[in-house]
């Protein structure tokens, strides 16, 4: 339903368009004032140049203050293709437009590797030169600029003496095309892709997004579009020079006139945005839904014998994929990895095996490096030392984006959801690991949410729910990248008993499903009956590993983590 309702707004914002596009169309009409004609042209360019610019600084969030150059080197290409060798403008503004993807894409390589502002300054800084550069060359007029001839109208030439009606018309068609690309890319994969990149980067990329790519992706389409825009400009005034067309005070203008909106998906407005939900999507809910499952298998009915057969179904599989590999192998395994932050080692020595299909706990004190092993295994910080590999794979060298996609999860101890997407948009993200289909990404998001008990905040922002249905919203968007390793570090924080049980629950369903989970949790009551063994980190380092009965009794861990107190209950 939700997804119908998606489609017919999208449907709704392309038919409001095409008749904004008609009625504009018709205003050469009734406007017959040149003047004013002049100005409707240099609006629409405008409003294409605006479109252009949101692609990256807007959906992608990497703020250009240097588009000027895009556009001047638009204007240069086509102006001097056409003065010094004849090329028509129309070749002339496509060959400027690959220049100038070349140029963003250049800036774009050293700067988008790096984080903090360097990009936004490089922008600048890469403008102003082009401006000093093309001040100074004599070939292309210098200061002076370039001119063309316009002699009669010709549509080949793009050159109109008598009326600028065409250009009106194709300053018009450029502002659609515009506008219907970012259409497109809004509900594409690339589009839900650089909205996330926008909101959290390192959650995109745990998810699968190549964040450098797609960077610069959004970097080059924008570029494109803008040189276009300049090529036209050159056109239709027939005369450019470095300061109308390259100057600083234009990159600004660009930035003005799209910056100040900030990105909202319109669409989903029959959907739960308001507040007026009470928070009646639960993990009990979850158990009751056979049948919907995001993999083949079926969720079986709770009950009395549930655990026993959720454990049953587990060592059949378990068993399973022992017969498969000939011997025992583990799924992941972690080899005397060392993480060293300066002077602080966060992880020593650490060698660990998680076997298919079983739930490992991870304990220790605050500061141990649980979440800094995490980070390891996920790909988020190579280690110093040590290797890692899944399935069998030396997966070291790898980055977070490539071990999702070959079935590594986690969630966040600060979560970090896409706080202007919505709830179902933040799932996507993660289905697109497995699909490019905008259409079967939202299914699965929606059956995932369904799993996770979140179905009834589909449409609401991130930002709206509380941090229980954050946390929750993080394994659903895990899950929907169809990991066979789950990384849950403290999935359950903050929650009530009783919606921490719901959780137990929902982490023994995952598993049913034939996902292996490694989870980080505090409370033994909770992660000393659901795991099938713990490992126990100190101050980086391994202190025991076993069965849960057996761990909470071994002196060491007592000592450094359980304390006293436990030992007294225990005994
Ligand atoms: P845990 O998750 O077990 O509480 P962490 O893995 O977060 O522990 O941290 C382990 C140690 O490493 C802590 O002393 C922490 O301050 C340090 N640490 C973690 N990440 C970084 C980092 N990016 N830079 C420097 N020190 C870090
Ligand atoms: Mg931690």
């Amino acid at each position: 339903m939700a997804g119908a309702s998606h489609d017919s707004a999208r449907r709704a914002n392309l038919v409001t368009a095409v008749c904004v596009a008609a009625a504009v169309a018709c205003l050469p009409l009734v406007v017959k004032d040149v003047y004013i004609q002049n100005m409707l042209v240099l609006t629409l360019m405008y409003a294409a140049l605006s479109q252009s610019w949101n692609i990256l600084s807007g959906y992608c969030g990497q703020i250009s203050l240097g588009h000027a150059l895009y556009f001047g080197i638009g204007a240069y290409a086509t102006l001097l293709l056409f003065t010094k060798f004849g090329v028509l403008p129309w070749f002339g503004m496509i060959a400027g437009g690959f220049v100038a993807a070349l140029v963003a894409a250049a800036v774009g390589y050293p700067c988008f590797r790096l984080k903090g502002h360097y990009f936004v300054i490089a922008t600048i800084v890469i403008a102003e030169a082009g401006l000093l550069l093309v001040l100074n060359w004599d070939y292309a007029g210098a200061a002076m600029g370039i001119e063309i001839p316009v002699r009669g109208d010709s549509w080949a030439k793009f050159q109109f003496a008598r009326s600028k009606l065409p250009y009106f018309y194709f300053a018009l068609a450029l502002a659609f095309v515009a506008w219907l690309v970012t259409w497109r890319i809004e509900d594409s994969r690339w589009g839900y892709w650089w909205r996330a990149v926008k909101d959290n980067a390192e959650a995109a990329e745990s998810l699968g997004v190549v964040v450098f790519r797609s960077k610069m992706a959004a970097a080059a389409v924008s570029a494109f579009l803008t040189a276009v825009g300049g090529g036209f400009y050159g056109q239709f005034v027939s005369y450019i020079d470095p300061e109308s067309v390259m100057s600083f005070q234009f990159s600004l203008l660009m930035a003005l006139a799209r910056g100040a909106r900030r990105h909202r998906h319109p669409v989903g407005a029959g959907g739960g945005r308001g507040h007026s939900h009470s928070d009646h999507g639960s993990y009990a809910l979850l158990c009751r839904r056979h049948g919907q499952g995001f993999r083949s298998h079926r969720l079986r009915p709770p009950g009395d014998g549930h655990r026993a057969r959720a454990a049953g179904g587990h060592r059949r599989r378990a068993h399973r994929a022992q017969a498969g590999a000939g011997v025992m192998s583990a799924l992941l395994e972690v080899r005397d990895l060392t993480q060293r932050f300066g002077g602080l080692v966060a992880n020593a020595d650490v060698s660990i095996d998680v076997r298919a299909g079983e739930i490992l706990g991870l304990i220790g004190p605050n500061g141990a490096g649980k979440s800094t092993l995490f980070n390891a295994i996920a790909g988020v910080r190579k280690p110093t030392q040590g290797r890692i590999s899944f399935e069998g794979r030396d997966v070291t060298d790898l980055g977070a984006p490539e071990r999702c996609a070959l079935g590594i999860a986690r969630t966040f101890q600060v979560v970090k959801s896409f706080e202007t997407m919505s709830v179902v948009e933040n799932v996507m993200v993660g289905a697109f690991q497995r699909t490019s289909s905008s259409r079967e990404a939202r299914e699965k998001a929606r059956k995932v949410l369904d799993f996770t008990g979140l179905a009834a905040r589909e449409n609401a922002m991130a930002q709206e729910l509380t941090p229980p249905e954050k946390r929750r919203l993080e394994v659903a968007r895990a899950l929907a990248t169809e990991p066979k390793l789950l990384l849950l570090d403290e999935a359950m924080t903050g929650l009530t008993p009783a919606e921490a049980r719901q959780g137990v629950e929902l982490v023994r369903t995952i598993r049913e499903r034939g996902v292996t989970i490694v989870m980080v949790e505090h409370v033994m009551e909770i992660v000393m009956p659901l795991v099938d063994r713990a490992v126990v980190l100190d101050l980086g380092r391994v202190i025991a590993e076993g069965k849960p009965a057996d761990i909470v009794r071994d002196e060491r861990v007592i000592t450094a983590y359980l304390g006293e107190r436990h030992r007294a209950r225990d005994a």
